[in-house]
């Protein structure tokens, strides 16, 4: 009995994790594959005029088991993964791309669409339905259905190998992440580590059979601390430099063939569906629209940013030579000197704060500020399916009782899991085939618990938290009717909106302190500290704008109108000497370990974060205005924001929130850089 070949028999139909064995997932995806090609060949050859209920409905009806088990396995894959997994994931891959071309590039299937695009006025459609008319057919478009045979196949084949890459390419960063430890074996060479830290590390050397010694990771969880706290700057340097060197170690697991070939492919493909470059064609379906609009954006901040910077390196300087030390800031010293700086100006160490946010207060305290502005509550329960231990799972309801979602949580690091946070659905909501609830998880990489069964997360990591909670309320609280448009199902540079939205809560002091409780002793963050918290708001910016920035400006190099890249070094190093970066900042992803753009999905669209940014602060001035919890301005924002998904043009949507178009003014005054 294959799961996904059934009907789930669970509560709330949610995949039967327990039952799940990893011989299912392939003969689920060919069965899958297969009655989806059957379901759409049906429509294609419908002999009868086509209509929106026989051809846009019935797609959008079509292929649900192959959405079963895709659904389990690639959230499983970037979250639980192991060696079987990660194969299957190198041969189903290209499959799929094979089989959603054979889809989008089917003529006749089109030749419906199309006459339904162009008749579209004469139908009476509904808001919803006339987008997603509009949405299927440009999808189609930019798939290439228009394109001669031979030009076709050869686009099948550049579909299929950039699928195969970008997998490839996930794995030698993770392998080349799992494969370097920097091994301490004298307890002095620990000075400068607070002790959580230090037991952290003596478990990882316990799991690697070093007992007896510490180990650290090139893991931002394992590193940054390392960085920040450590007095051994070698040191710092070694592990830094295994950070920053992944997947361009000239092993097995490099990426440089890789990004040259994926760039050029993009290129090809761009230039076939007759556009000049990568950037011009993904970002034709934006709201930026053109590579110009984006780069206008960065540059406006990039100078700023970069000039905080350089007075950033200043003071760091300084100290360095009050010190008594006589050398210049490098990359690798960054986090310990900005500790310093941090202190000497606002007077309070980032471990003060830490026992303030333990990782279940800092949770309750997303729902509290979901449930004040939104009428939603979230009840845990024990008895739903899990893959896994040490995952919590949810059942959220709206004011009236009625069961809107489930919420998974995963939030401990693990070796078998991708770097950084995320969210991911299980399944999308829905109504025009029956209410269709959503299953959403935020998956994160937060430290263990510490010896009081605990973790207790950074300032940074309470904001990651509420990040990944805006993305999960943007799943949780759609409220569309077809799902192609439900929830997070927009564009890029629009995306990262509602969770960048819901950090802000997390900076107000008066939302701190309803969830800012100490660990041990239940004791509310005083005053005093969250005083220094809001005053060091801007503290680092400089930074944190110039690396992404650079990074953002990467992407956008690598897939403009350019010649062959021979040399990924050399072009990463020219194209950012020429931006203006400072030695004493790396690009916040270096290319060979860039996931956002050569595996994630994000080429040309790392530049969406600050878009959204845009977007984000011009709105959160609406709750300055009236009130953070305001009754009003809250219902607009979930009307118009987190349950309308893509079920109309994005900006309209944000105009009928806000009342009118965003500024970039509450931006710059958010970074310090105005
Ligand atoms: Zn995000």
């Amino acid at each position: 009995m294959n799961p996904f070949l059934n009907e789930y028999e669970t509560p709330f139909k949610i995949p039967p994790f327990e039952k799940i064995k990893f011989d299912h997932y392939e003969p689920a995806f060919d069965k899958g594959m297969e009655e989806h090609q059957n379901e759409i060949d049906v429509i294609a050859n419908n002999q009868s005029q086509p209509t929106f209920e026989n051809t846009i409905e019935a797609m959008e009806r079509s292929g649900k088991t192959l959405d079963k088990v895709s659904n389990v396995f690639f959230n499983l894959l970037g979250s639980n993964t192991n060696d079987d997994m990660d194969s299957l994931a190198m041969t189903i891959s290209p499959k799929l791309s094979a089989h959603n071309d054979a889809i989008l590039l089917n003529k006749k299937l089109f030749k419906r669409i199309e006459i339904l695009y162009n008749n579209r006025k004469s139908f009476n459609l509904t808001v919803e339905q006339d987008r997603l008319l509009n949405e299927t057919y440009k999808r189609f478009v930019r798939s290439g259905v228009n394109l001669d045979d031979g030009s076709m196949k050869r686009l099948t084949q550049i579909n299929s190998s950039l699928s195969s890459l970008s997998v490839q390419f996930d794995q030698n960063v993770l392998k080349e992440t799992n494969s370097y430890s920097m091994i301490i074996e004298n307890e002095e060479d620990l000075d400068g580590l607070p002790k959580e830290e230090i037991r952290q590390a003596a478990l990882l050397a316990d799991s690697e059979g070093e007992n007896g010694k510490w180990v650290f990771k090139p893991t931002r969880v394992s590193m940054y601390p390392f960085l920040t706290y450590s007095t051994k700057r070698d040191l710092r340097e070694e592990l830094y430099n295994s950070y920053i060197q992944r997947g361009d170690n000239d092993n097995e697991f490099d990426n440089k063939k890789i990004i040259a070939e994926m760039v050029s492919l993009r290129k090809e493909k761009a230039e076939m569906m007759g556009f000049d470059s990568h950037s011009d064609y993904v970002l034709d379906n934006t709201m930026a629209k053109t590579p110009e609009n984006v780069n206008k954006l960065l540059q406006t901040i990039w100078n700023p940013g970069v000039e905080k910077a350089k007075g950033e390196v200043e003071s760091m300087q300084k100290i360095i030579s009050d010190e008594g030390a006589n050398f210049k800031l490098a990359a690798w010293d960054w986090w310990h000197y900005s500790e310093k700086l941090r202190q000497e100006l606002f007077d309070f160490k980032e471990e003060e704060v830490k026992p303030f946010f333990s990782e279940e207060k800092v949770l309750a305290g997303a729902f509290n500020v979901a449930e004040k502005l939104f009428d939603i509550t979230f009840t845990e329960s024990k008895d739903l399916p899990k893959y896994r231990e040490n995952i919590r799972s949810f059942i959220v309801e709206d004011a009236n009782k009625k069961v809107i979602g489930i919420f998974y949580t995963d939030f401990t690091l693990r070796p078998n899991k991708g770097g950084g946070a995320w969210m991911s659905t299980f399944r999308s909501q829905s109504k025009f085939d029956g209410d269709v609830i959503p299953i959403v998880i935020n998956v994160c990489n937060f430290p263990p618990e510490n010896t009081d069964g605990v973790s207790l997360l950074s300032f940074e990591q309470v904001e990651t938290l509420f990040h990944e909670f805006g993305h999960g309320l943007h799943g949780l609280l759609s409220d569309a009717q077809y799902p192609s448009l439900s929830g997070t199902s927009v564009t890029r540079d629009y995306v990262e909106f509602p969770s960048q939205m819901m950090e802000n809560w997390a900076r107000e002091p008066e939302v701190l302190k309803t969830f800012a409780k100490h660990f041990e002793t239940g004791e509310t963050i005083p005053d005093e500290l969250l005083t220094k918290i809001s005053a060091a708001g801007t503290f680092n910016e400089g930074f944190a704008t110039t690396e992404y920035v650079a990074a953002a400006h990467l992407d956008m190099a690598y897939h403009g109108d350019v010649p062959a890249i021979q040399d990924i070094d050399k072009f990463e190093d020219d194209t950012l000497k020429e931006l203006g970066l400072i030695s004493e900042i790396e690009s916040r992803y270096r290319s060979t370990y860039f996931g956002h753009i050569f595996a994630g999905g994000y080429s040309s669209g790392y530049y969406s974060y600050l878009w959204t940014e845009v977007l984000e602060a011009d709105a959160f001035e609406a709750f300055k205005d009236k009130g953070l919890f305001d009754k009003e301005t809250a219902n607009k924002l979930k009307k118009y924001v987190y349950a309308a998904g893509n079920t109309d043009d994005l900006m309209t949507q944000y105009i009928r929130f806000r009342g009118k178009e965003p500024e970039i003014e509450p931006l710059l005054k958010k970074r310090g850089l105005n």
